[in-house]
């Protein structure tokens, strides 16, 4: 059963087209939808197959949002405070993005303890106390911190510490409770999905390649079809630019005057396999280079992550030896009892941040300011914070337009909602999965478990192929072509992921 063709739409008008099925657009389809509005959701390849399948997989408590506080005089504090009063402000989104999403997608979130070393000279034990006490006056939503701090001689097995124990300046750590999405692409898949459900038109593969504004205010915008080339024009009274790091290129259909929004930022980081008794928690550190996280994720742990300015097309961005081998010093510098080298490295990802122009946070930017009216932009939107980016468009979409529908309840359950295991054919053609990669990576997680092995790959292809009435070289070639991705991508060699490591000491080697 193939995919309906995208001409299907010619002529239709919708009240919102959505652009880009990341976690930001996704989420906002949804909610609209929800909300009883006529939605266009399209994505120029896979849901979550942009930035948001490169972050590094975490729902923050908000440590992270006072760091730019910590190790402050009383004097800086005052003579800063709209810069410390934005800090406090954003420790309290984060709280409640955190909050949000563990009430709203519990099987797609999970606790994970994290580990912050404290270096003498660094941020002190009495400033992290503070930053927890003010985190809990601030609210967590009735989800514990569960913070505790413990001095370097008290550290017992705590995982990490065999590593960390080695550096002369550790005064101690703090651990504290927060929350990884093992799978954000899948998070994106299911928002996607349940749009559709609520009445939602859902479109992958498919790319706005032009946008304009008609003399009657509405937006004329032509898809194209990514797979077959079929194009076919809409209308829609508003269009939400929900790009991610693409979101000039689209703002740019429109006119070449359009101010750029974003400053886009590459991120590297590598997965490698840490000891099971290290599944349950991170790590993350202030370093003289940026923050360095270390998270479990799918069985290994995410190490990263590099950030460095980025021009060029985000679709093509990919780790370089350099910046594996400058995460590998910086885990071995940080850690000096890991003993990392590039054995270890199971996979790379690179990702580009979408991050605001002269800000550090989000930024909704309304282009009537612009002197287009109904196209707004979303920069420095995160993955955690992606259904408060979806309150606040939905409000402004309520301020505008009037909702067509009536206004729908929840979506009824995803087909592969049970997780790995159910999948087959049917699942696939009714989540729109196309290739081998949107099943494996995207759809069922498969590529990321520990026995992925070649006889699944055979096992999605034929699948696809059955669903699709693929030939012997068809298959051949989605086989051929996933093996491209992963290696070109992902950095990714398809033996290194066979086999479960249990343990390790001071060497550490990618299970092959
Ligand atoms: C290294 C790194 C670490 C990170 N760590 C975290 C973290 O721990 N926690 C967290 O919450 N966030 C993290 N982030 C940030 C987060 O990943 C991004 O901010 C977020 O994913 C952006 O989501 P988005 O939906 O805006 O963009 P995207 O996920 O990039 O989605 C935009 C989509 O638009 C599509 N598109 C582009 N042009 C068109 C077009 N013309 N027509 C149709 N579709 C189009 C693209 O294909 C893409 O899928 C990290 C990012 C990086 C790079």
């Amino acid at each position: 059963m193939s995919e309906p063709s995208v001409e299907m739409l010619e002529g239709r008008t919708f009240d919102v087209l959505v652009v880009g099925a990341g976690a930001n657009g996704s989420a906002t389809a949804e909610a609209l939808a929800i909300a009883g509005y006529a939605v266009l959701l399209v994505e120029r390849s896979d849901f979550g197959s942009g930035t948001s399948s490169r972050s590094s997989r975490m729902l923050h408590c908000g440590f992270r949002s006072l760091e730019g506080a910590a190790g402050k005089s009383l004097w800086q504090h005052l003579t800063q405070l709209p810069d410390r009063l934005a800090l406090l402000k954003s420790a309290r989104e984060q709280l409640a993005a955190r909050a949000d999403f563990v009430g709203a997608m519990p099987h797609r979130v999970r606790p994970v303890t994290i580990v912050m070393p404290l270096f003498r000279g660094g941020v002190g034990g009495m400033q992290m106390d503070t930053a927890a006490a003010l985190l809990a006056l601030l609210g967590t939503g009735g989800i514990p911190l569960d913070y505790k701090r413990l001095k370097a001689d008290n550290l017992d097995d705590l995982p990490f510490a065999e590593w960390l124990l080695p550096r002369h300046d550790l005064a101690g750590v703090v651990t504290f409770r927060d929350y990884v999405f093992d799978w954000p692409e899948r998070v994106c898949a299911d928002q996607a999905l349940a749009a559709e459900r609520l009445g939602a038109e859902v479109r992958n593969y498919t790319s706005v390649n032009a946008l304009r504004q008609m003399p009657d205010g509405q937006w004329s915008a032509t898809l194209r079809d990514e797979m077959n080339g079929a194009e076919a024009t809409v209308a829609a009274r508003m269009v939400l630019n929900l790009a991610g790091p693409w979101i000039d290129s689209v703002t740019g259909l429109v006119s070449a005057e359009t101010p750029q929004r974003i400053a886009a930022s590459k991120g590297v980081q590598i997965g490698v396999a840490l000891p099971e008794r290290y599944k349950d928690h991170g790590l993350v550190a202030a370093t003289d280079k940026g923050a360095f996280v270390c998270i479990p994720s799918q069985g290994l742990h995410l190490i990263g992550a590099t950030n460095s300015k980025f021009t060029g097309d985000p679709s093509k961005a990919a780790a370089t030896d350099a910046e594996i081998n400058d995460l590998l010093a910086r885990a071995n510098a940080l850690l000096p009892g890991i003993g990392l080298d590039r054995s270890a490295v199971c996979y790379a990802i690179a990702g580009v941040r979408p991050g605001s122009r002269g800000s550090s946070g989000r930024i909704v930017h309304d282009h009537a300011a612009d002197g287009l009216p109904g196209l707004v932009s979303v920069t420095g939107g995160t993955v955690a914070t992606s259904r408060q980016t979806a309150k606040s468009l939905l409000r402004l979409v309520v301020q505008q337009l009037k909702v067509s529908r009536p206004k729908a309840g929840s979506a009824p359950p995803n087909v592969l909602e049970a997780g790995r295991g159910a999948a087959d054919a049917t699942a696939f053609a009714a989540e729109h999965a196309r290739t081998i990669a949107d099943v494996a990576l995207r759809r069922t997680g498969e590529a990321w478990s520990t026995d992925f092995n070649e006889q699944t790959i055979q096992d999605i292809a034929a699948s696809l192929g059955a669903s699709n009435g693929w030939d012997q070289a068809r298959i051949a070639k989605a086989i051929s072509d996933f093996r491209a991705e992963l290696a070109e991508l992902y950095r990714r060699d398809l033996g290194s992921v066979s086999s479960p490591q249990t343990d390790i000491s001071r060497s550490t080697a990618c299970p092959s």
